[in-house]
């Protein structure tokens, strides 16, 4: 099968992440069409038995079986890879799969794992409940406080797991900070970089090892599929990641594969306009919500107080934020008053959603767990989707007036 133009690989690589994101990864078949084509086979077929040997072997290029390969799943791979500036990506069925994977590929019993104590409540289970299962210890910490990093490194700490922002605190990491700390101890670091998304942030420049992807957000975008990645040099998932995941199995299915690498298209366009839309949204709320009493949590906003950090490693703040209006009951009030935005705890739609961490995304996780990581009983996460801002001001406005506030 021919790739993309026909042009040499080496010479597509230095393409810019815009041209990356429509172009890189398309391998045209025979028939030349213009979207790429979506491969539904979980297996193959070969014109003699020494060719699939070989492919068995390692010693011939070629697919051997889904679990394995897929023509859909490399393109998607090739165009991540592309676009994060990566060696190599490995798509996963999920951004929980991805995590997992991530994590478990490399960890061993006695093993010691450093994590951020903000972070997406499934992240929080694997930290807290799955790993110590196989002996593997872990220390939760502020990730916001780079003193912290320092001091729970073991001789035992091999790995760094962090999200930023975080999810749904919107706490912000110092990458350069925490990545020059684990190369100096050589600790990996792997960080969930859902929430920023390639177009607004790529870890991999201030020196992370692994970004992790749910890419059932920004990167789908269109709230259709669930979806995961993995990026890290060639020698990390060839050696690390792909020995587990070969033997587990959390791979992602053609058609979702196919979806999300449609939606990498529109990436950078939706990002940019939805971290816009969530600035202005942020700087609407700002005072009503202050005046009420609560606190604003957004990156984009002056008030973060990791504003100037996060305007200096994203290219914007991108569209989910943060704000506590003191109680449930005022929350679930504005929740209910709201005509437009739809209540949702998905994310990276363009379709505006909000949700209730604490009753949904991270219900699951002890109040003292939830408590200390500031998911408090008044916050409200909203997803800014790419509707008209004029109409989603005018909504937020009557559905806080509805609460009170
Ligand atoms: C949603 C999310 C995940 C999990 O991804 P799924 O695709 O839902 O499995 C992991 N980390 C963060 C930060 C998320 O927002």
């Amino acid at each position: 099968m021919k790739k993309t133009t026909g042009m040499d690989r080496a010479a597509t690589r230095k393409w810019r992440p815009a041209t990356q994101a429509v172009r890189g990864g398309t391998w045209r078949s025979e028939h030349g069409e213009t979207s790429e084509a979506m491969f539904l086979t979980s297996g193959y077929t070969y014109d003699d038995a020494q060719t699939v040997a070989d492919r068995f072997a390692g010693d011939a290029d070629g697919m051997t079986y889904s679990r394995l390969q897929n023509p859909t799943a490399a393109m998607l791979e090739e165009r991540i890879a592309l676009l994060e500036g990566a060696e190599a990506c490995r798509a996963q069925a999920s951004g929980m799969a991805a995590m997992t994977a991530a994590l478990l590929c490399q960890l061993s019993a006695g093993d010691h794992c450093v994590a951020a104590r903000a972070a997406f409540g499934s992240c929080r289970w694997l930290v807290d409940s799955l790993l110590p299962r196989f002996g593997i210890e872990t220390s939760v910490i502020d990730s916001a406080d780079n003193d912290q990093w320092e001091a729970a490194i073991q001789p035992n700490t091999k790995v760094f797991f962090f999200e930023t922002p975080a999810n749904p605190t919107l706490d912000v990491v110092d990458l350069q900070h925490v990545c020059d700390l684990a190369k100096a101890h050589g600790i990996i670091t792997v960080v969930d970089n859902a929430f920023a998304s390639p177009a607004l942030q790529r870890p991999m420049e201030f020196g992370a090892d692994v970004v992790a992807y749910s890419a059932t957000k920004l990167m789908d975008g269109q709230g259709r599929v669930l979806a995961g990645a993995i990026c890290a040099s060639e020698e990390w998932i060839t050696e690390t990641l792909m020995p587990f995941q070969r033997n587990t199995g959390p791979t992602i299915s053609p058609f979702n594969a196919w979806v999300v690498h449609k939606g990498l298209e529109t990436l950078s366009l939706r990002a940019h306009h939805q971290s816009r839309s969530a600035v202005a949204l942020g700087e609407f709320l700002e005072p009503r919500v202050l005046k009420a009493g609560g606190h604003m949590r957004h990156p984009g906003l002056p008030s973060h107080h990791r504003h100037n950090l996060a305007l200096a490693q994203m290219e914007a703040t991108g569209p989910i934020f943060a704000f506590d209006v003191g109680t449930r009951q005022r929350a679930f009030a504005i929740l209910d008053a709201m005509e437009l935005i739809d209540i949702s705890n998905n994310i990276g739609d363009s379709k505006s959603l909000m949700c209730h961490p604490a009753s949904t995304t991270h219900a699951n996780m002890g109040e003292d767990a939830r408590s200390e990581m500031g998911v408090t009983e008044g916050l409200l996460r909203i997803n800014v989707g790419l509707e008209d801002i004029a109409d989603l001001t005018e909504d937020l406005d009557r559905a806080l007036a509805a609460a009170g506030i």
